[in-house]
């Protein structure tokens, strides 16, 4: 038995200002054949497939071909997706004959090139294996899926938490491709789009609407011959052709059946529609005021407009600028993607004073710089840090400066650990001594969990931001929800 293995995974941000290149996925560990299987245990779709591929009867011969992940970013450039392209191309042709091919891909990455650039992949590796041979997918279930998609793989599969369990579903994609390579189960598969879209808000699977969503998911695999259902709520700034939610639904060679869950679990996510807009964000002035007034600490708070984990370039001011006004007198983290700003502080050294127009340099719609005098408390020259099922991470060179009481974390990447405790527990900062934080994410608190004592999520502007109607969106179809006036929607 012999299985390809690969991942091409990125999740893009129409509205960013970035560009995401080869460097992007470099960042994250950009690795070819062997090197795959000696650094993806554990790690990710990739690691929860080798899982369950070691735990069988009959071991398979694996053949890795590429890991590229690139988080989230801008647009991927077209000489980047032909390389990528390119290599998953000529590896797979160079392991034929096979028998089966595992994907980990994202499913709402676009390209200069390509709208959709996991249809672009998957239609690729089908070319190169044929018709027969089973094509199975480990998506985030933020995907935005496409006819080219569903026509081009066997089975698509999304996670079933956010936070985001990849190892879980890269075990749960594995077992029902090997029940397939017995051939013990024919998929058969059944999808909708949904035509709306909205904000992160509501995007946590632990409570309110999207919680009812999925469990509903759960539910229907209980279901006699329901192999997966993958509900798709795509992540909301993806400006693209096919743009849109979705469901898919893998019965065990029962289309009619697929068909009729299908239908059922799409008009579910159409009758949330306006649960799933419901917020309690936030003014930027007043999370500030609310943190600062805490009893005690940690206060997280959520910069939802520049998610870096969405995509967003990490150097808004906007909750920076509020502290700062308010002079908050407790220990406050920020953290700071701005490498200008970064070497500045490295150049200056420990315990020297500068002056400097900080952030607002990535993003100039919604953030400006704003100029600041720190002292330098802190500098490192690089730390390699180990994050679990996240895979290795790379902080690079970082630096803290503190105003009063607030301490910023200089950086001079988008790191992975920019929502992690890590980025200032090695600048010499003790968490539990902190009042407040602020992450660049709108769903992944999860790391400063053991400190937490509220969450204030931050109406903040950016290219993350909720406010989905203010972005000049281009190329979603039309109607969408809530963008167009759209009621009488039905999935059948
Ligand atoms: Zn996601």
């Amino acid at each position: 038995m012999r299985i390809a293995l690969a991942e091409v995974a990125q999740e893009t941000d129409s509205f960013s200002p970035l560009i995401a290149d080869c460097s992007d996925f470099e960042a994250y560990g950009l690795y070819f054949g062997e090197e795959i299987l000696e650094r993806m245990r554990g790690v990710g779709p990739i690691g929860g497939f080798l899982e369950v591929a070691a735990e069988q009867p009959e071991p398979a011969t694996l053949l890795p071909i590429v890991r590229a992940w690139g988080s989230a970013g801008g647009t991927i450039t077209a000489e980047t997706l032909d390389f990528l392209t390119e290599r998953l191309v000529t590896g797979l042709r160079q392991s034929l004959p096979l028998d089966a091919v595992f994907l980990s891909l994202h499913g709402a990455a676009a390209s200069a090139k390509e709208d959709d650039v996991e249809g672009h992949v998957l239609q690729a590796v089908r070319e190169v294996v044929g018709r027969e041979v089973p094509v199975v997918v480990a998506f985030d279930h933020h995907a935005n899926i496409t006819r080219r998609m569903v026509e081009c793989a066997d089975l698509l599969v999304g996670h079933e938490t956010q936070p985001h369990d990849p190892p879980a579903t890269g075990r749960k994609v594995a077992r029902l491709l090997f029940r397939m390579l017995r051939g013990e189960i024919r998929p058969a598969v059944r999808w909708r789009k949904i035509p709306m879209i909205t904000p992160q808000d509501q995007f946590l699977t632990s409570a309110g609407p999207m919680k009812e969503w999925f469990d509903l998911a759960r539910q229907m695999e209980t279901r006699r011959g329901v192999l997966d259902v993958s509900p798709y709520p795509m992540q909301p700034w993806l400006d693209v052709a096919e743009g849109g939610w979705s469901v898919i639904v893998h019965t065990d060679n029962d289309a009619a059946l697929a068909d009729s869950l299908a239908a059922e679990i799409a008009d579910k996510a159409w009758s949330l529609r306006e649960e799933f807009w419901r917020s309690e964000r936030v003014a930027p002035a007043e999370a500030v005021r609310q943190a600062d007034a805490a009893e005690r600490g940690l206060v997280i708070l959520s910069d939802t407009g520049d998610s870096v984990y969405g995509g967003a370039p990490g150097d808004s001011t906007c909750i920076l600028k509020a502290m700062l006004e308010q002079g908050v007198s407790s220990l406050a983290l920020v953290p700071m993607v701005d490498l200008e700003a970064l070497s500045l502080a490295i150049t200056a050294g420990v315990g020297a004073e500068i002056t400097v127009d900080l952030g607002g340099k990535l993003d100039h719609v919604f953030s400006q710089p704003v100029r600041i005098t720190g002292k330098v408390a802190a500098v490192s020259q690089g730390l390699v840090v180990d994050l679990l099922d996240r895979g290795i991470c790379d902080l690079q060179r970082t630096a803290l400066l503190a105003v009063g009481s607030i301490h910023i974390a200089l950086l001079g990447h988008r790191s992975f650990a920019i929502n992690h405790p890590v980025l200032y527990t090695h600048l010499g900062l003790d968490i539990a001594d902190a009042k407040m934080v602020v992450v660049k994410t709108a769903s992944n608190f999860q790391f400063f969990s053991r400190w937490r004592s509220g969450l204030i999520r931050v109406d903040s502007p950016g290219t993350t931001q909720s406010d989905l109607t203010a972005f000049d969106w281009k190329r979603i179809p039309r109607p969408t929800y809530p963008l167009d006036p759209l009621t009488d929607w039905r999935a059948n």
